[in-house]
């Protein structure tokens, strides 16, 4: 039996092994030169690289996958990283499908010191974020091309349909307002979706940012491990999750209900629909009454779960 070094298989196979490690090197560098040459001051990104945590290229179904790219422009870039590049949303950009680009609005400011703010006309209190940068920072990532929405307590609340419409974009630009907000102008100049997180204010859109950013991302193919898995979460599937049981079978002297313990997978999937029916019929009466209302929908025995539930005065 010749040796790795001598046999002619082996001589082959590692001549090619050694070509494509060239080819990939190569093909880095010309990467990172792409990715310099198109960086501005007052940036930085996530996502360039398409190796896992163990450094393998990451081939698994890619052509299914696409690349979603969000630019963010913000006053304070500083608050994303340990957000964005951590668990999910991290594994996500080193994969290639979601690609974070961070604008800091303040490097367009014309101003000596950089100001990008400035007293509301008017009086009232606090400070407005002036115009002139956010042009300079919507232009710079060319946004007139794109969908811009500008993160704002005054827009319609972010739901689940709304995610799952901005998930289908390619491209998004988010616009994270600061102090009082951002000058009027801005949104009346370019074509801006205002979106509010919830009824509330808080002090920066950043924050805000972070939900839209996650949220979308979860609907990305290839984001979460298995592909149906965002549409099985509560409010997606149309219920409230039934509750959830891990190890260990006993705590405190509580148990994990028998039947999920059982392996009768008929069964524990009817006991998930029954608990999540229960659940929302308590919580979310309105999902609740939509849900039911295609009976057509279900198997004989969700069918009758239904009707022993829709007997539950609450
Ligand atoms: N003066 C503004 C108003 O009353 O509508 C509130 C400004 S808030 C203090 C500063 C920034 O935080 C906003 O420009 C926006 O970007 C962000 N923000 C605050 N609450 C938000 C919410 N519920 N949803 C989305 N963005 C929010």
């Amino acid at each position: 039996m010749g040796s790795w070094n001598t046999c002619i298989v082996c001589k082959w196979v590692r001549k090619k092994a050694e070509k494509n490690a060239q080819c990939a090197v190569q093909q880095d560098a010309e990467q990172e030169k792409a990715r310099l040459a198109d960086e501005q001051p007052g940036e930085w990104q996530c996502g360039e690289d398409t190796t896992d945590a163990a450094g393998q290229a990451v081939q698994t179904d890619e052509k299914k996958r696409k690349t979603m790219n969000i630019d963010v422009l913000t006053l304070f870039p500083e608050m994303f990283p340990s957000v964005v590049e951590s668990s999910i949303l991290g594994r996500a950009a080193s994969n290639g499908i979601l690609k974070l680009h961070f604008t800091d609005i303040r490097t367009f400011s014309k101003d000596k010191h950089n100001k990008a703010d400035d007293y509301p006309f008017g009086g009232g209190g606090g400070m407005v974020m002036m115009p002139d940068p956010i042009f300079g920072a919507l232009e710079s990532v060319n946004a007139a091309q794109k969908k811009i929405v500008y993160m704002s307590p005054r827009g319609k609340i972010l739901d689940a349909k709304k995610i799952q419409e901005l998930a289908e974009l390619d491209s998004l630009v988010i616009l994270c307002g600061h102090y009082e907000g951002i000058d009027q102008r801005v949104l009346d100049y370019w074509d801006i979706e205002e979106i509010s997180i919830g009824d509330y204010v808080l002090t920066g859109g950043e924050l805000p940012a972070m939900v839209l950013i996650d949220s979308v991302a979860r609907m990305l193919p290839g984001v979460l491990g298995n592909e149906n898995s965002a549409l099985d979460e509560s409010i997606y599937s149309g219920l409230l999750e039934h509750p959830q049981y891990t190890k260990p079978r006993e705590y405190c002297g509580m148990q994990v209900p028998e039947v999920l313990v059982s392996g009768n997978h008929k069964l524990i999937a009817l006991w998930k629909f029954r608990e999540a029916l229960l659940l929302t019929k308590e919580r979310r009466p309105d999902l609740y009454d939509q849900f039911i209302q295609d009976k057509s929908r279900f198997s004989k025995e969700e069918a009758k779960i239904v009707e022993e539930i829709e007997k539950i005065k609450t």
